[in-house]
């Protein structure tokens, strides 16, 4: 049990192992606000392929960010569950999830100037409120002291799977084997690289949702954030 006085979640784990849809509909059972990481470094990403930035390039994307910022607002009646725009223009679900974006994610996202405005924005963002927050990094770093931290995994098949429903569901078409290779090549950067890398929080509870349907995932941490103690 830890005593804080705001149930913030945090909830990271793997590409495609149901962070948004759990997260999403955890928010909504709860009644706090929710936002999905991920769609702000995909933002950037998008930014970045539209002004031809290099995304090797940390401080031209740091410069790119802070002349076109990506802003958030949280809104569970939107599409997204929150409402994401970049230099001016609102993304939707195929912007953020094309295939040249996904490409680049990690690249973009490895970058510690980047990374510190993100982070910066995301802490922001959540403005001390109760929040369901999904990404890569949340209970490690952007909230380090948020008294609910789930590392969420599945098996490579139920990822690729989820994931393959997902895509097609906003009309994008792919190919399972290239989806395989797309989801263990991004998992190697995010866990892989210097700054933030994917791992879980120590104190982060594990669940495997391979059998696990979202609405029990859902259930298990409503459960666990029952026995939090907030002062
Ligand atoms: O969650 P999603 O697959 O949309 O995330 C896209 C990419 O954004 C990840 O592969 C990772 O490189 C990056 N990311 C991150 N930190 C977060 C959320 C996402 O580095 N908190």
């Amino acid at each position: 049990m830890s005593s804080q006085s705001l149930l913030q979640i945090a909830i990271d784990g793997p590409a495609a192992s149901g962070k948004t849809t759990v997260a999403r509909a955890l928010a909504r059972r709860l009644r706090v606000l929710y936002l999905d990481t991920g769609a702000m470094y995909r933002a950037l990403a998008y930014l970045a392929l539209r002004t031809g930035t290099d995304v090797d390039n940390g401080a031209a994307l740091a410069r790119l960010v802070a002349a076109q910022p990506i802003e958030v607002r949280l809104d569970q009646a939107a599409p997204l569950g929150f409402r994401i725009t970049a230099g001016g223009r609102e993304l939707d679900e195929a912007a953020l999830q094309s295939r040249e974006v996904t490409a680049i994610v990690s690249a973009v996202s490895a970058h510690a100037e980047v990374r510190s405005a993100m982070v910066r924005a995301q802490r922001r963002i959540a403005g001390g409120a109760p929040v369901v927050m999904a990404g890569r990094d949340i209970g490690s770093v952007v909230l380090p002291g948020a008294p609910v931290k789930i590392y969420l995994t599945a098996s490579p098949e139920a990822r690729i799977a989820r994931r393959r429903a997902q895509l097609e569901e906003s009309g994008i078409n792919v190919n399972a084997r290239k989806l395989a290779a797309e989801i263990e090549e991004r998992d190697r950067l995010d866990e892989t690289r210097t700054v933030s890398p994917l791992a879980p929080a120590p104190d982060a509870h594990v669940i495997d949702s391979s059998d696990i349907d979202a609405a029990g995932v859902v259930d298990e941490i409503c459960r666990l954030a029952s026995t939090v103690n907030l002062s």
